[in-house]
């Protein structure tokens, strides 16, 4: 019978490695930084990649294959590598799949450090770098009249949540001979597996709702074995492994994903619904509103679920949404990340969108006013009441 693939059935699955008739039902922590070598032989078809093994920490350990492993089960990818950090992965992208002279192109609603990685320093690298605008195709034909070697998409854009057409893209990437990465991170693979849409490569940050529990930064690079051939021993050269610790963490928070993405995905839902009727809320945008202008896609790519995040426009700006932050501390921190069990707020004016110019900002959509809820775990009533309670002091 094949086995199942469904993150419920993926998550929670214990690591078995078998010492006698036993297991550890719990994945050891191997720390090691180095393993010995029966002899010369076995050292040279171990390095040489022969035989499977290890050696040196950072060229692989145990602690990250299997993290690994379940990320590629639940993207239904067949190769993949987790890095140090969420940035380590698009840097690995980055060098394994370009070479200076390359033209790649990136969304404009790219989180800012991808932004300051692959565009400006991909140029300083000798990248030919091009932003453009996702959400609308009145330009494709001009963005793949010439060769493009790599398309960088986001599947839920920061922070207005916006859906880019992912087997569009891929279509028109591959017809000019360029492969197609999306950063998942947003959505996770509960939400969406970007490579059944026809991306090449994956990314995702496992510092946000994968791990979940704010205690880990960690990323994944994903895709067809292909894509791979010298992604891992890039991952090695450049330093970009994983620690075992963070990984043997990210495991455990792992285990839970698929009911955390899906309670804090029903909580935003009930949460932007409320926000929608509330008198000081200017706008929301929220994919499973029927009104945001990528609902449609988000039926389609997304299954059935819009994530955790939520955001929206106070009338007042700036002075208001720092009233509603300091109201809101007590029980909704200003946390400026997202994807932890708790829920929490975030300012991206002052946070995320900061290296902005004013407008740029502006182009997409982010004034003083605008506040990014995360939704966490709690009872959509909690959040409703503190947020309710804030919102009467702004
Ligand atoms: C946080 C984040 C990253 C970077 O991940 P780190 O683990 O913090 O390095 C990349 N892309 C998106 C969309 C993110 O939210």
């Amino acid at each position: 019978m094949p086995e199942s693939v469904q993150p419920d059935d993926v998550c929670p699955r214990p690591i078995r490695r078998a010492a006698g008739p036993t297991f550890a039902l719990a994945p050891e922590l191997i720390a090691s930084s180095v393993w010995s070598c029966p002899d010369p032989d076995t050292a040279d078809e171990l390095l040489g990649g022969q035989r499977a093994g290890y050696v040196y920490q950072r060229d692989g350990h145990p602690n990250a294959d299997w993290l690994a492993e379940k990320l590629c089960a639940l993207h239904r990818v067949e190769a993949g590598s987790v890095t140090a950090s969420g940035m380590a992965a698009l840097a690995l992208a980055m060098v394994s799949q370009a070479q200076p002279g390359d033209r790649i192109l990136i969304s404009m609603h790219v989180y800012g450090k991808t932004l300051q990685l692959l565009y400006s320093e991909g140029r300083r690298w000798g990248l030919e770098t091009e932003l453009f605008d996702p959400t609308s195709l009145a330009e494709a034909e001009r963005l793949v009249a010439r060769p493009v070697k790599l398309m960088v998409l986001e599947t839920l854009s920061n922070p207005r949540l916006r859906i880019p057409d992912i087997s569009r893209w891929a279509e028109l990437v591959h017809g000019v001979g360029g492969r197609l990465l999306v950063d998942n991170t947003f959505a996770t693979p509960v939400l969406c597996r970007p490579a059944e849409w026809g991306a090449d490569l994956v990314v995702e940050s496992l510092s946000k709702l994968i791990n979940g529990h704010s205690d880990v930064i960690l990323g994944f690079l994903g895709g067809r074995d292909e894509t791979f051939q010298d992604a891992l021993q890039l991952r090695s050269t450049w330093g970009w492994t994983a620690s075992p610790w963070d990984c043997w963490l990210a495991l455990r928070g792992m285990a839970s994903l698929h009911l955390r993405v899906e309670r804090a995905s029903e909580n935003a839902l009930e949460i932007a619904r409320w926000l929608v009727r509330h008198p000081k809320i200017k706008s929301v945008d929220y994919p499973g509103l029927p009104h945001h202008p990528d609902h449609a896609l988000a039926q389609r790519l997304l299954s059935g679920r819009f994530g955790s995040i939520v955001t929206f426009e106070l009338w007042g700006g700036r002075p208001a949404a720092t009233r509603l932050i300091r109201v809101a501390a007590e029980s909704l921190p200003f946390c400026p990340s997202l994807g932890e069990v708790s829920t929490t707020l975030s300012h991206p004016e002052s946070t995320s969108h900061r290296g902005l110019s004013g407008a740029q900002r502006a182009a997409l959509g982010v004034t003083g006013g605008t506040i990014r809820l995360s939704c966490g775990i709690e009872s959509a009533d909690f959040i409703q009441s503190a947020l309710s309670s804030a919102l009467a002091a702004v």
